[in-house]
């Protein structure tokens, strides 16, 4: 039928329909858009999860390489940089006692917060539990979070074997606010899932380090002063004697042993005894510098290696420990009037032995000489000064 055959009812319902059509089609049109897009954002979520995914096992891979705390440390700054890279936050660990928290890694510009702070000042410690800020400005803060801004932030405690390390912080804009448009939205449930996730990897890490350190420093510490033991020292004067001879320096050592020790126990008993080698243990380690290696000997003789030291340093060294040790605070329990005395031998390399054996043949009959010219002094082996 031609058009002009048509009738003008026809006609009409023929448009009426070519209409319904094209808006059909732009319907189509604008579902297949949508479906794009809720496709292209699940493409995108599902791409961050991947990379999540994957920053999290190479997180977990180095750590479990790393030898030391601090490589640790270095391990999860990295890493958590890039998860939360919209963020700001930090890793807060407790110390040996629990009495103090230490930010140990801290990322974003938005990190304000006290660096050292006391266990109380955080819930999520206090309670042992994740603790969650939606708005800071009206909601109760930690106190170790620093003035209220507008921010969101959540605290989660790790916790592994049992023990509470330290925490995760993690601080943002208002959930969402932060948020670019043609990036997947991650809610508030999504990043504490992998806050969560995160923290439990690096507690058991942190844990695993801290077993291997203290196993370590049981190996090579004397338990009663915490000094070095006997046999670390005698392998690392080895090792620094061949350093020292080397590079063409000298090195000291100070030998020395407690003045009428078997009085003081006598006096006081031995576990007065103890307490005083425990004392002096405090006292020499602060005395020394990081290289050097201060070891108890046995009973109550010590011994300092002090590597590139001359030897009028390792006498000056000597003569201040003679001195110094006589304010050594024994506590209420002990008269006033029972100082402690040191007497002290001194020898360096090369002058006194090139090898080890010599050294300390050296050493030791230098303190015999100390006791026998009267004790509380030091002497230097033959052949020095
Ligand atoms: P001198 O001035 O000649 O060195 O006299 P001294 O009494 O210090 O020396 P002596 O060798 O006669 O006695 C050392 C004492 O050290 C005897 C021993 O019971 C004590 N002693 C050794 N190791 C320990 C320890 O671990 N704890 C306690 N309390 N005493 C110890
Ligand atoms: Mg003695
Ligand atoms: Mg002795």
């Amino acid at each position: 039928m031609r058009d002009e055959d048509k009738s003008k009812e026809e006609l009409i319902q023929e448009l009426i329909e070519a209409r319904t059509q094209v808006l059909e089609l732009r319907i189509l049109e604008n579902e297949h858009k949508k479906a794009q897009t809720v496709l292209q954002n699940a493409k995108n979520e599902l791409e961050l999860h991947a990379r999540e995914i994957a920053l999290l096992s190479e997180m977990s891979e180095l750590l479990q390489t790393c030898l030391t705390l601090n490589e640790a440390y270095t391990v999860v700054d990295h890493t958590v940089q890039q998860l939360f890279d919209q963020e700001s936050g930090a890793l807060c660990v407790l110390d040996q006692d629990k009495n103090l928290v230490d930010t140990v890694v801290a990322w974003g510009e938005g990190n304000t917060g006290e660096r050292v702070f006391a266990p109380g000042d955080c819930w999520a410690l206090r309670r042992g539990q994740l603790f969650s800020v939606g708005d800071a400005t009206t909601g109760i803060i930690c106190k170790h979070v620093g003035p209220p801004a507008a921010m969101s932030y959540i605290c989660v405690p790790m916790i592994a074997q049992g023990e509470t390390l330290g925490i995760l912080h993690i601080r943002s804009n208002p959930w969402g606010d932060s948020e670019i448009l043609d990036q997947p939205i991650r809610t508030a449930e999504s990043k504490w899932q992998l806050a969560l996730t995160v923290s439990e990897n690096i507690g058991l890490a942190l844990a695993n380090l801290k077993l291997r350190e203290s196993l370590r420093s049981q190996a090579i510490r004397d338990p009663l002063t915490g000094l070095f033991n006997r046999r670390y020292m005698e392998e690392s004067l080895e090792r620094e004697l061949r350093r020292s001879a080397r590079k063409g320096v000298p090195l000291g050592i100070i030998m020395m042993d407690i003045d009428h020790f078997k009085h003081f126990n006598d006096s006081f008993g031995h576990a007065a005894g103890d307490y005083l080698l425990r004392e002096l243990g405090v006292f020499l380690r602060t005395l020394v510098r990081g290289e050097d290696i201060a070891s108890r000997y046995g009973g109550e003789e010590f011994i300092i290696v002090f590597p590139e030291t001359s030897l009028e340093e390792t006498v000056q060294r000597a003569e201040h420990i003679c001195q110094d040790v006589k304010n050594l605070k024994l506590g209420e329990q002990f008269p006033k009037t029972e100082g402690v005395t040191l007497s002290l031998g001194v020898a360096v390399f090369p002058q006194h032995g090139s090898n080890y054996e010599q050294l300390l043949k050296n050493v030791d009959t230098a303190l015999y000489q100390a006791k026998r010219d009267g004790r509380d002094r030091v002497a230097v082996a033959q052949g020095g000064m």
